[in-house]
């Protein structure tokens, strides 16, 4: 019997032993660290550097328990509220192209209960994997600092925490560990605005710049090599066979490639067969120190903005502009997101904001990632985990990496594959 086009696409280059990864974000380095785990060699080629992207500045949440699909009909009513609201959580900002146009019209088609507890049941295995995949990257000699500690989420009068308590109460069904509890007193560093905390046990979180700088070290010290300044410009076929092409140098040889270029993916994976837009839904972070620093992660769901232990300080991170990817730093932006938080937060020095920072995450129209095969032999994705691409980067990584390396479909990335319509 021949083998049927799924197959075909994973089998023919089965085993490769050298491997481009292209993008050195969370998601690129740990298919570089897992590739390497099946003897692969890697080379990460990076246009910038490593944590060029989104992966440097982010709130370093491993929240598997909290991870669902953006699209759902809740967000769907505040979303089209807030674009017309200036200074709101969700905005589209600047020129909107027709790729954005496609990705809010997919975006509003997958907002229903219906699709929302599809992309649930296909994120249940990653959620159920993501933490041992980090516990597999410390114990392999990642020397990332992985740290636990309970998640205080802060609810404002008026504020219902019936939406995420049924991501919890889903999460849980799924086979998580999840365990959280409610307190109403008043705690630092939330002001006598919240009303009630839940305090969710059984997450994780991580500084992700030491993240990174751990796993590349870890890359390195395997033997990969990571080309910093190595923007590709094209993959595919050339006479030596497979082949990342740059704008400098020579092309690099490989038996297979993973594109892992975050909100940049489609530039390389659109004529690789990758339909399903990818857009920058940009959020903004920075640094404040607090009177009373915070030794675990702080979230306030009616702000959507993060708080998490930075040093002796808090980064503090949120807001979603759906907006052009390389755009330049909006520092009004900014100081909405800190404005927006002033009167939840006490203690905290508002004229003392450092470490500015924007970031894109990948987002796509269902909010599931994209992991697999393209209809290049050889050629795969990893990329479009929107807002949870450090949750989800290590086991993506393993899984991915088990594909390629053994050229068997892995079943639990198949609601993943890159090439469906979304
Ligand atoms: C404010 C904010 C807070 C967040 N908080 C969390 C959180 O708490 N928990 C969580 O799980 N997620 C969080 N996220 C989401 C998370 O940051 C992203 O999902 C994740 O970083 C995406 O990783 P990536 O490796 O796919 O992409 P990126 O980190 O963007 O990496 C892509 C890399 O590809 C490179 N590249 C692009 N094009 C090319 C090319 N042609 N050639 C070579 N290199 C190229 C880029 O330079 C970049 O380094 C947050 C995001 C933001 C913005």
């Amino acid at each position: 019997m021949s083998p049927s086009f799924e197959e075909s696409r994973l089998t023919k280059l089965s085993a490769p032993r050298q491997v481009v990864v292209v993008g050195a974000g969370v998601v690129g380095l740990s298919c570089a660290w897992f590739l390497q785990e099946h003897g692969a060699d890697v080379t990460v080629l990076d246009r910038s550097g490593v944590g060029a992207g989104a992966s440097w500045g982010n709130a370093g949440y491993i929240t598997p328990a909290m991870s669902a699909p953006l699209p759902e009909p809740a967000l769907l009513r505040e979303g089209v509220r807030s674009l017309l609201t200036p200074g709101s959580p969700v905005t589209v900002s600047g020129r909107v192209s027709a790729a954005t146009l496609a990705f809010l019209a997919g975006f509003t088609r997958n907002s229903t209960g219906s699709r929302w507890r599809r992309g649930m049941a296909a994120l249940a295995p990653l959620g159920l994997a993501s933490i041992p995949a980090f516990d597999e990257l410390v114990s392999g000699g990642v020397a990332a600092e992985v740290h636990k500690g309970t998640f205080r989420i802060g609810f404002a009068a008026g504020e219902d925490p019936a939406g995420l308590e049924h991501e919890l109460t889903t999460a849980r069904a799924a086979g998580q560990p999840v365990r959280y509890r409610y307190t109403t007193g008043h705690e630092p560093p939330f002001s006598s605005r919240i009303k009630q905390i839940l305090h969710l046990e059984g997450q994780r979180f991580v500084a992700p710049g030491q993240l990174l700088d751990a796993l590349a070290e870890s890359v390195t010290k395997r033997g990969g090599e990571i080309v910093e300044g190595a923007q590709v410009r094209s993959v595919g076929f050339g006479p030596g066979g497979l082949q990342a092409d740059t704008w400098t140098g020579s092309p690099y040889r490989a038996d297979a490639v993973v594109l892992a270029t975050g909100a940049w993916l489609p530039e390389l994976a659109r004529r690789l067969g990758v339909r399903v837009p990818v857009q920058a839904g940009r959020g903004y972070s920075c640094s404040v120190p607090l009177a009373e620093p915070i030794n675990a992660p702080v979230y306030l769901p009616g702000a959507r903005v993060a708080l998490t232990p930075y040093g002796n300080r808090a980064r503090v991170a949120g807001t979603m502009e759906i907006a052009d990817r390389d755009a330049p730093f909006d520092r009004g932006r900014l100081d909405t997101v800190l404005r927006s938080i002033h009167p939840l937060i006490d203690g905290a020095d508002w004229a003392d904001v450092r470490d500015p920072w924007v970031g894109a995450r990948p987002l796509t129209p269902d909010g599931l990632p994209l992991i697999g095969a393209t209809k290049v032999e050889g050629v795969h994705v990893a990329g479009g985990h929107g807002m949870w691409g450090v949750t989800f980067g290590a086991v993506t990584g393993k899984l991915l990496a088990r594909q390629i390396m053994s050229g068997v479909a892995v079943p639990e990335l198949a609601p993943f594959d890159p090439l469906r319509t979304g």
